[in-house]
């Protein structure tokens, strides 16, 4: 039961001795009821009152970390059911699921560039239907890649061949169903991995996840089985509503299988954006891995805090004095619109990007985060001037109204206005720069 922020503040010493970083307790118990700090924060809490404290501040869904050769995949600490709402924090792993090493190199180096960050796989979901075909399998996957692994299989034998071959890992086990969880439980137990739980009913998710809690494994993950898409949505967001009233039975990442879909893209969209921790595809490919890296992405940004690029001047084809001195805000994927396509057009330009706080064009302009007294002033930082040879700026379109402004702020400056759109610059800078 999620305790108030008062009710936390009784139960802490209320003497203010700022220890925790705040300078009240009833700041701090405002903190900690919003589970955005740790209670160890606060060295004073009596043992009597630490329990319950902690039981009430510990996130929802629980974070578990599944740890490979290099690198780990981290999933839970949600707080919220809408993205909106606050933000989702832990993107679900993206894994391939492979029955040999065939073809895992090749997936591994997959890397790809958006909006300037690279995105690849997570990791691999290993299957084979023998301890000696597990442990033949995981020696060669890992000789292909360090990235964590899951371990499939409902016999704890062949789990158990997995993990002796991956030591000092925690991959995740899945993995225990109501015919098998206390042998698996006793398996993850030892080796300190995390669990993945199988049932076709919140009821006995819940009735599993309590009987193996009971037996000392904390870190586990819920697999609901679901026959079609819309049972899997309703699954996913009732567990989702549960774990957030803080039902601790439930309050736990979950796997999905798209791989088993029939539309497998669909599958792993609705998984990633309702509410999977880890999700399995069937194999590598590129054009699918793609568009969920990007769904991801989008996903799981900060809604408050629009991708950024770093204000300054950017050189696009090695420009001389003489190329065109060109306009944008920092919003990332402004940014790379005016780029790529410039770039793609080969010819040479001068990119100036304001710090807009992250905004496109005409948004920041409607909120007076785009104006000419702030071009001006990227042009005077960037020291622009000393660049050129001809001083020419090359407004973007929506922005014209602009134009009259900036032209009192650089009045030594030649103002143009440039296409609305970024496809339109190629030819804009041919034929009207000319
Ligand atoms: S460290 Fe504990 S006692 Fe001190 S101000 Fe923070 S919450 Fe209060």
């Amino acid at each position: 039961m999620a305790l108030s922020g008062i009710q936390i503040y009784k139960m802490l010493p209320q003497t203010n001795c700022k220890e925790c970083g705040f300078p009240t307790c009833l700041a701090f118990a405002m903190k900690l009821a919003a589970k955005q700090v740790e209670l160890s924060a606060c060295p004073y809490v009596t043992e009597a009152n630490k329990a319950q404290l902690a039981e009430s501040s510990a996130p929802p869904i629980r974070l578990v970390t599944l740890t490979g050769a290099a690198g780990e995949v981290k999933a839970g600490n949600e707080v919220c059911l809408f993205r909106h709402e606050k933000t989702f924090y832990n993107k679900p792993g993206l894994f391939i699921r492979v029955k040999s090493a065939a073809g895992v190199a090749e997936a591994d180096s997959y890397k790809v560039n958006y909006v300037g960050m690279d995105f690849s796989v997570d990791g691999f979901a290993v299957e084979a239907d023998s301890p000696a075909a597990m442990t033949e399998t995981v020696k060669a996957v890992r000789g292909a890649t360090k990235r964590p692994l899951i371990l499939l299989s409902k016999n704890p034998d062949i789990l158990a061949a997995g993990l002796a071959a991956l030591p000092g890992e925690k991959p995740l086990l899945c993995g225990a169903d109501a015919s098998n969880w206390e042998k698996v439980a006793e398996l993850a137990k030892t080796a300190g991995a995390p669990l993945a739980v199988s049932a076709d009913t919140i009821d006995s998710l819940a009735d599993l996840t309590e009987k193996i809690k009971a037996k000392g494994v904390e870190d586990l993950v819920l697999d609901p089985q679901a026959t079609h898409l819309g049972k899997s949505l309703a699954l996913g967001t009732q567990i989702r509503r549960l774990a957030l009233k803080n039902n601790r039975a439930v309050g736990f990442p979950l796997i999905a299988f798209p791989c088993n879909a029939a539309d497998e893209l669909i599958a792993a969209s609705q998984a990633i954006s309702k509410y999977a921790g880890f999700v399995v595809l069937s194999e590598f490919k590129p054009e699918l891995l793609y568009a969920l890296l990007v769904l991801r992405e989008n996903i799981y940004t900060d809604p408050q805090k629009p991708i950024q690029v770093q204000p300054g001047i950017y050189e696009i084809n090695s420009p001389r004095p003489e190329s065109p001195v060109l306009i944008t805000t920092n919003f990332s994927i402004t940014y790379f619109a005016v780029a790529n396509e410039v770039e793609g057009s080969g010819l040479p330009a001068w990119l100036v990007v304001t710090d807009a706080e992250g905004m496109s064009v005409l948004t920041a302009w409607a909120a007076g985060k785009f104006d000419a007294e702030r071009i001006a002033k990227a042009i005077k930082t960037f020291n622009v001037a000393d660049k050129v040879s001809k001083k020419r700026v090359v407004l973007p379109g929506h922005v014209a109204v602009l134009s009259g402004e900036l032209e009192a702020e650089l009045p030594d400056w030649e103002i143009r206005v440039g296409p609305r759109e970024a496809v339109d610059l190629p030819a804009f800078m041919k034929t009207a720069l000319n």
